[in-house]
């Protein structure tokens, strides 16, 4: 018997490289690569946060849930914050999956899903997506102790039509249903109305992409007050300070400025419209996208050449060594000029 016998081994989430010298393009991790907006910066040159850190951040992340409340239109006892919603999403798995029945999830998927499963031991059961990387609606209908779903999917960008999340949030009152949109906001509809109406719905969006603030690390969710309530008990019994000061202010600076948020969504989106085009004619091929990336499939070129080719040029894309996906690349739109740097090099190097 050894100490390590005792040791909660997992396998952890493998995130994107973050490389450290300069001049890298960097379309691997879904980053936005617009800044994000003015107020954000005015804040941090104007404000003393220097003061600010003596003294605990405010546990209920108070100014960052009002902003949120205001620019959503949702009551303040039905939101939720976290540090990026990937803690937002670990919490709801201990919060929420604690059946002996499978948690239920796409086969392809965010690939964070499965290892949080596995660390906090929750049984889950994974519903193939089918040759179009569309959804098996009605896997989603088994009983279950769980569903979560992104809405677009990823890697894929794929999104599901609400009538078809609706479904399968009102056939499962048994459970509670997650939707993770962390890329909603580039042509995806939300399930945020829908909230109103089940119980069981919780609704994750976040910061990191359509907001440009990766690097401040903000999640967020919707739900029933009954939910929000189970969901804030869980974080307090694990950690009341998840969230810094400085983070909550500059959170809420940035949902003050609709218009550029709106502004810089719409550039990403044509930018990927604009892109698509050029897949194509380098005969690439695609699911449609709604996200801010493109999983993109070459006809004669494998996927893994072309992502240590583009690398060596300082261009970074995301490769997944997994079953069913691993002739594909999964792009991130980043500036018109960064997309055009690609496409001059892939032209060249595709012949
Ligand atoms: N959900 C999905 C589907 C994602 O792709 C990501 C990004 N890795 C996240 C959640 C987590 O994003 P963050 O923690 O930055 O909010």
């Amino acid at each position: 018997m050894s100490w390590e016998e005792n040791v909660r081994k997992v396998i952890p989430y493998t995130p994107g490289e973050q490389p450290k010298e300069q001049n890298i393009i960097k379309l691997n991790t879904n980053e936005n690569p617009y800044e994000p907006a003015p107020g954000v910066r005015k804040m941090l040159a104007e404000t003393d946060f220097a003061d600010r850190l003596r003294k605990y951040p405010d546990p209920a992340a108070t100014n960052l849930v009002k902003a949120i409340s205001k620019a959503y239109n949702m009551p303040e006892d039905q939101i939720f914050v976290g540090v990026g919603s990937d803690d937002v999403l670990a919490m709801s798995y201990l919060a929420f999956f604690n059946s002996e029945k499978p948690v239920l999830f796409p086969d392809i998927t965010y690939s964070f899903y499965d290892v949080w499963a596995e660390e906090f031991r929750v049984p889950y059961k994974t519903i193939p997506l089918d040759e179009n990387f569309e959804l098996d609606i009605d896997g989603f209908l088994q009983e279950n102790g769980g569903v979560i779903i992104p809405n677009p999917n990823a890697p894929t960008g794929v999104l599901e039509t609400i009538e078809n999340m609706e479904k399968i949030v009102k056939n499962n009152p048994d459970s509670v249903v997650i939707i993770d949109e962390a890329y909603v906001d580039f042509g995806g509809v939300s399930a945020l109305p829908l909230v109103e109406k089940y119980e069981n719905l919780l609704v994750v969006q976040t910061f990191s992409k359509s907001r440009s603030m990766a690097g401040s690390r903000i999640g967020f969710a919707f739900g029933s007050k009954k939910l929000i309530k189970y969901l804030m008990d869980v974080k307090y019994s694990f950690n009341s300070y998840t969230m810094d000061q400085i983070t909550i202010e500059l959170g809420a600076a940035a949902l003050a400025d609709k218009a550029y948020f709106e502004e810089t969504c719409s550039k990403i989106v044509e930018t990927r419209e604009w892109s698509k085009e050029q897949f194509i004619k380098l005969g690439f091929k695609f699911a449609d996208s709604k996200s801010n990336f493109v999983f993109v499939t070459h006809e004669t070129k494998a996927a893994k050449d072309i992502f240590e080719a583009l690398k060596k040029q300082g261009i970074f894309v995301r490769y997944f060594n997994r079953p069913r996906i691993d002739n594909y690349l999964r792009i991130t739109i980043g500036t018109r000029q960064e997309m055009e740097a690609l496409f001059a090099f892939l032209k060249e190097y595709l012949g």
